[in-house]
């Protein structure tokens, strides 16, 4: 993993140097949706409904009921709102959220490349924004890149073969020319804290119960984070109690805390910092970044946090 400041400076992560097999996997969305799916369709103990679309979720006692528009509806002790960023399961729980816009977008698209990428991610600190380089299989990457609005805006309406001229260039040519993929896509980036991760008998996970700036690429690491540690206190939960037992909840609520607020503080404080215009704020980043790659022991400290 390789990244550039914006006056110079470069950063280099290397699997090799900390002794690890990879720094990171990346998967295609579609491909984790399918499989996800896959698994689910394939669960003796699960009921999956679908198409359906929720009409309202209301407690009812100890449990929630879940009224869907067909007219029919599900009750249970415990519901998993796992419905993204703007989730409607965290409005009809009543849970507030603080949403703050970046007034920027993600611009996303795939290209095949010339050069082979060799494994490597790549990102630019720019002063138009944030470009990575993501490499996938064979000589294709995905980029996405975070813009000031007015930018995402033009680069989404740019011909593809313009857009991949332009993305190329902005990468330094680092891979020859590219080629596009797929069309380009924007998608509006803020920073969200909810006032709860969980009620009684309800828990957020995922986009619903936190949304970080995309630049650390750790936004689905911390719903699987979510995911993970609420099915191990349900499973562990003692005899005689329901699945949303409101011990359960805050045990749940405590243990994903510090994780999504030291993700939210770093994703948030590096946007803002590279965001300040100046030569002064320019030097000192580019200065952080050199200094940081030349502390092996620092790197590997932030190498063993990132592979958890
Ligand atoms: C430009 C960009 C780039 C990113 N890059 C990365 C990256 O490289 N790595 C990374 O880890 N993360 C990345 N992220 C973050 C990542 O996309 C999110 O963290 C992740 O998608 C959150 O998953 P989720 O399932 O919680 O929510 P979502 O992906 O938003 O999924 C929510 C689902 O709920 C469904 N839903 C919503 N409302 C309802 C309803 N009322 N009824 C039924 N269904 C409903 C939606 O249809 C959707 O399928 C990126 C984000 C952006 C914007």
């Amino acid at each position: 993993m390789e990244i550039f400041g914006d006056g110079g400076a470069r950063l280099e992560f290397s699997a090799y140097d900390a002794g690890a097999g990879e720094l990171a996997h990346i998967v295609e969305a579609g491909a984790m949706q399918r499989a996800l799916w896959q698994v689910l369709a394939t669960q003796a103990n699960v009921v999956l409904r679908s198409p359906a679309a929720c009409a309202s979720l209301a407690r009812e006692g100890k449990r929630w009921r879940l009224a869907l528009a067909d007219g029919s509806a599900v009750t249970a002790s415990l519901v998993v709102g796992a419905d993204g960023r703007d989730s409607w399961v965290r409005g009809e729980a009543g849970i507030g959220a603080k949403l703050e816009p970046y007034g920027q977008s993600g611009v996303v698209a795939n290209f095949a490349t010339e050069r082979a990428h060799e494994a490597t991610a790549c990102q630019w600190f720019r002063e138009d924004g944030i470009l990575a380089y993501l490499p996938l299989p064979g000589n294709r990457i995905s980029i996405v890149w975070s813009a000031p609005q007015a930018l995402a805006d033009e680069l989404v309406a740019l011909a593809p073969a313009a857009l991949a001229e332009r993305v190329a260039a902005a990468g330094h040519g680092r891979l020859g020319r590219l080629e596009p993929i797929t069309p380009a896509a924007a998608f509006p980036l803020a920073v969200m804290e909810v006032e709860r991760l969980a009620v009684d008998g309800l828990a957020l996970a995922g986009d619903a119960a936190h949304a970080v700036h995309p630049l650390a690429g750790q936004g689905v690491n911390l719903g699987f984070g979510d995911a993970r540690v609420l099915a191990a206190l349900v499973r562990g939960r003692e005899i005689f109690r329901a699945p949303g037992d409101a011990t359960v909840m805050r045990r749940y609520e405590r243990a994903r805390r510090e994780d999504i607020l030291a993700m939210r503080l770093v994703t948030h404080g590096l946007q803002r910092l590279f965001s300040l215009p100046g030569r002064v704020p320019a030097a000192v980043r580019n200065l952080g970044l050199n200094f940081t790659d030349g502390l092996g022991v620092v790197k590997n400290l932030l190498i063993r946090q990132a592979l958890g």
